[in-house]
């Protein structure tokens, strides 16, 4: 019987040497100088970057860090000894994969493999990790006893919100049930081989240096933070052989327990290495070793309904109907009604339901919420509409876009096959406003009508309370409200990390307007958002406040002292690393590059999305770069102390479009220019990327950053 030092040592070995012969290989092919570069991240190979501190950029560095992954592969017999040679082995898998990567860009491609994260696919995680979307993570190294097994567990932790990584034999048996996988819908391919398991562990040790501001090198940090904040186990099915029990080391010691029912050679750690016969329980065991607690909202409909469909895409040939508001009379409307008039938990369907329609139609519906409450206020209306988009994706085989009259509604065969009618999304609707909401809202109703002639009236009138609602916020901003809130809600993952959100600055993530914080806060007195007065300014050009430093002090725990609200340069606001965009100083024209995390490609700066984003990020102030949401850009406050929304010089072209009469109205107000979004430079009008032929670009459109001051840099 071996021990498990053994296993584990032997397992190492083994994983050591696969990557001494890939490395060598590769450098024998195409020499030590070729460059070593995985797609679209600023980590270079993220676990040797994290845990031995070298940035690897060429096949020789790759080459000459083998010896330092061997010497920490250490062999006394104590546990430390098996914890090192564990992340030893996950570096010594991240640079087998690596070497796959030097030759093409894309060596899984045509497989059903996902390999390497892009570092967007990092930042996406950050906000659904933070709101408890994603409770945790699985890794799961298959096969599964049986392929209904595998779909069984798959689907189990999918709809308990956890994200699924699968390794090994586990995918040939999803890819044959059919089950779709994708980053998306949170179930993820990872590989075949057991080395893939270092794109998960590069994945975990980038979110760590974005979000906790972990300094690479500083292994204890990155233990500690793993440890503490990001919730993974991993389910091993038998057999488990020694290379596998290897990488279990390093889950351990990073802090994520392992599930297997595989008893040969193998020792049981109490709440580490749980060896658990009954691999259908698996579920529950995990969860409840790593400590998850799962928000659990009971909805009385006949499929699943968990976050982990929200990415979920419905398709035209896969959609029972359509509820179509780009050709048809639809909406959906949230509002405040007297309790009198309200009986909670009615839910009506006027017209035909789902079974009266034929397949494949595009529909006239309309939804709208009535809810009352003694501390419900009109304001908190758009904030629960917007959760609708959420909500509805939420349910498994329904697809939802847009907002208010322009919404887009899917619904496919399999849920009108397993039952799924109009009057379940009233129930979904009821449930989780009922549920998120309860502390101002006491009852609420859901009136569904269907058809042409009823929805083209009520369009009318929903549009009349959009207008008006537009109207009020339009008037809102920074000067006309009487406090600002702060917002924490990052601290779970960025743990020095403040917002201050206000009319005219949304959070970065894009997700958390002034009127959401101010909802929050009233909902959850003592939650993430909190009120911020604004009684002291002592700098309105930088919208520098007394009571704003007194807040990030205090929430930041001491880490912030001076936080400015519209400056760039001057004590600019943190960023916790999921930012919606991130803009920085472009030296030659003197105005401002942004980017945002769809667009892959280089900028002016000379980076990409990723490599501007890890300029900053982990809840610290890096002066000339800023991460923001997009809806900033347009904000009359927008870097009002350097010169405001004219320092706007280049931005990728499917952003400019999303916010081009935005940043046209900004542009006429302020500066009484007409069509500015012309005047900003794109991938398309500028497309060397040369900061010279941006300036040639700007100066030729008559751009006004021309006519600003320099940077006081
Ligand atoms: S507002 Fe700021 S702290 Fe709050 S969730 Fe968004 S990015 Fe995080």
């Amino acid at each position: 019987m071996k021990t498990l030092f053994e296993r584990v040592f032997n397992g190492s070995d083994q994983m050591f040497a696969k990557a001494e012969e890939e490395v060598n290989k590769i450098a024998a092919e195409v020499g030590r100088d070729a460059p070593m570069t995985m797609p679209s991240t600023a980590y270079c190979l993220a676990c040797i970057y994290a845990y031995i501190g070298k940035k690897v950029t060429t096949v020789g560095e790759l080459q000459d860090t083998l010896a330092d992954v061997k010497a920490m592969m250490l062999r006394e017999p104590r546990t430390n000894s098996i914890f090192q040679s564990g992340v030893g082995t996950a570096i010594a898998a991240e640079m087998i994969e690596a070497c796959k990567y030097v030759k093409t860009d894309a060596p899984y491609e045509g497989t059903p493999y996902h390999g390497h994260f892009v570092d967007a696919e990092v930042r996406e995680l950050g906000v659904p990790l933070v709101t408890g979307d994603i409770p945790g993570f699985v890794v799961i190294i298959g096969p599964a006893p049986s392929t209904e097994e595998a779909v069984e567990t798959i689907k189990g932790y999918q709809s308990r919100g956890i994200f699924v990584f699968l390794i090994g034999g586990i995918i040939e048996q999803a890819v044959e049930a059919g089950v779709s996988m994708g980053f998306p819908v949170r179930v993820v391919p990872v590989g075949e081989e057991i080395w893939s398991v270092g794109h998960v562990i590069s994945l975990v040790v980038r979110a760590a240096m974005i979000f906790g501001n972990v300094q690479p090198g500083d292994c204890d940090g990155f233990h500690k933070y793993t440890f503490d904040r990001i919730n993974a186990f991993v389910n091993a099915y038998k057999p488990v052989p020694d290379i596998t029990v290897a990488c279990g080391a390093g889950a351990i010691k990073l802090g994520f327990p392992v599930i297997t029912n595989d008893h040969d050679d193998m020792w049981a750690v109490p709440k580490s290495l749980i060896i658990y016969d009954d691999t259908k329980d698996w579920i529950d065991t995990s969860i409840e070793a790593r400590g998850i607690k799962l928000k659990i909202t009971k909805i009385d409909i006949p499929v699943a309904f968990s976050s982990a469909f929200e990415g979920e895409i419905i398709r035209k040939g896969d959609m029972q109907v359509e509820i179509d508001g780009s050709r048809k009379d639809c909406f959906e409307l949230v509002t405040t009604k007297d309790a009198s008039e309200v009986e909670d938990h009615k839910i009506v369907v006027e017209g035909p339901e789902i079974d009266e329609i034929p397949v494949g139609s595009k529909i006239s519906l309309s939804y709208t919420v009535e809810v009352a409450g003694k501390t419900m206020q009109p304001d908190f209306e758009p904030v629960f509409e917007r959760k609708i988009h959420q909500f509805l994706n939420c349910v498994e085989g329904v697809m939802h876009t847009g907002q208010r009259d322009m919404i887009r509604v899917r619904i496919s065969k399999a849920d009108y096959e397993a039952g799924f009618k109009f009057k379940h999304i009233g129930e979904v609707l009821y449930a989780k406003i009922k549920s998120e909401f309860d502390t101002v809202v006491d009852k609420c109703q859901v009136k569904i009508v269907v058809g042409d002639e009823p929805n083209a009236a009520l369009r009318k009138h929903a549009n009349e309370i959009f207008d008006k609602r537009d109207e009020r916020l339009k008037s809102m901003t920074d000067e006309s409200v009487p406090v600002f809130y702060s917002c924490i809600m990052c601290q779970a993952f960025s743990p020095s990390h403040v917002c201050i959100v206000t009319p005219e600055r949304l959070g970065l993530c894009g997700a958390v307007s002034w009127l959401d914080a101010k909802a929050t806060n009233e909902l959850d007195p003592q939650g993430p958002c909190q009120v911020v007065t604004k009684e002291r300014c002592l700098d309105e050009r930088t919208g520098r406040y007394e009571d704003v430093d007194e807040a990030v002090a205090e929430y930041s725990h001491g880490a912030l002292e001076h936080v400015t609200l519209y400056s760039l340069l001057e004590d600019p606001m943190t960023s916790c690393g999921c930012f919606e965009c991130i803009c920085g100083i472009e030296p030659v024209s003197m105005g401002v590059v942004i980017t945002c995390r769809e667009f892959a490609g280089m900028t002016p700066l000379g980076m990409t999305f990723s490599e501007m984003a890890s300029m900053t990020g982990g809840g610290v102030q890096t002066p000339g770069f800023m991460g923001h949401g997009k809806h900033y850009i347009a904000s009359h406050k927008f870097l009002k102390a350097e010169g405001g929304l004219a320092r706007l010089v280049w931005l990728p072209s499917e952003l400019k479009e999303q916010i081009r009469d935005k940043i046209n109205e900004t542009a006429k107000d302020l500066y009484g220019i007409e069509n500015f979004a012309d005047m900003v430079g794109d991938e398309n009008s500028c497309p060397s990327g040369d900061p010279e032929e941006l300036l040639n670009f700007l100066t030729e459109k008559g751009h006004p950053v021309l006519g600003l001051e320099p940077f006081e840099m």
